[in-house]
């Protein structure tokens, strides 16, 4: 499937959740989940049916994917990699989703969105461990130590970088302190539902 190139907003409002693709207007007023638009479509409004629990699986594991910006085939690869890891499979779904460095250059700050982050990765202004590291989704581990390679920065505007992260001002480094515990995870999601639908 090709990555999607519409409206962003219209995700979340599929969705019916804010799913933060669009930097600061989503912290805004202008935000259409904000002002709670109903579904897209002509016919939005209307579609009130009681969802089946196929589509309630279907629509959690869309809304995991539009939140970390991955497309299905690389996204069944990490469900693939959780059902074989140690532990609970739906939280080390997560883990992994939150420690791509993609997600982790968000977290900190130093883009205003996940996908800004990605372009910022593409364009090499970053490293980890002092190597320069071009892929998104490249996976990070407790106490590595992602680097900016410019002077100037602009951080996010009232950011809080969560306790699994520090960010040191001096040096421009960020250190992924410890793998993220579930209730550091923010996002609204049931992961159990989405492990639902990949064991059907
Ligand atoms: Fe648009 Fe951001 Fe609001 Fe989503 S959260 S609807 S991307 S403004």
């Amino acid at each position: 499937m090709a990555r999607y190139t519409g409206p962003k907003c219209r995700l979340c409002r599929r969705e019916g959740v804010k799913l933060y693709l669009k930097g600061e207007r989503c912290e805004g007023v202008k935000c259409p989940v904000t002002r709670q638009r109903s579904l897209p479509g002509q016919h939005g409004a209307k579609r009130r049916r009681r969802p089946s629990d196929y589509s309630l699986q279907l629509r959690e594991k869309q809304k995991v994917k539009r939140i970390y910006g991955i497309l299905e085939r690389q996204f069944r690869k990490y469900i693939e990699e959780a059902k074989a890891a140690k532990g609970e499979a739906g939280l080390v779904l997560l883990q992994k989703l939150e420690l791509r460095l993609d997600n982790v250059v968000y977290r900190l700050g130093l883009g205003k969105s996940r996908s800004h982050a990605r372009q910022l990765i593409r364009q090499g202004q970053f490293t980890v461990n002092g190597r320069k590291v071009d892929i998104p989704s490249f996976e990070l581990s407790a106490g590595d130590k992602v680097g900016f390679a410019k002077k100037t920065l602009e951080i996010r505007k009232n950011l809080i970088i969560p306790d699994w992260l520090s960010w040191n001002k001096k040096s421009n480094t960020g250190t992924v302190k410890k793998v993220p515990e579930r209730e550091r995870i923010e996002q609204d999601i049931d992961e159990s539902v989405i492990m639902e639908y990949y064991s059907r």
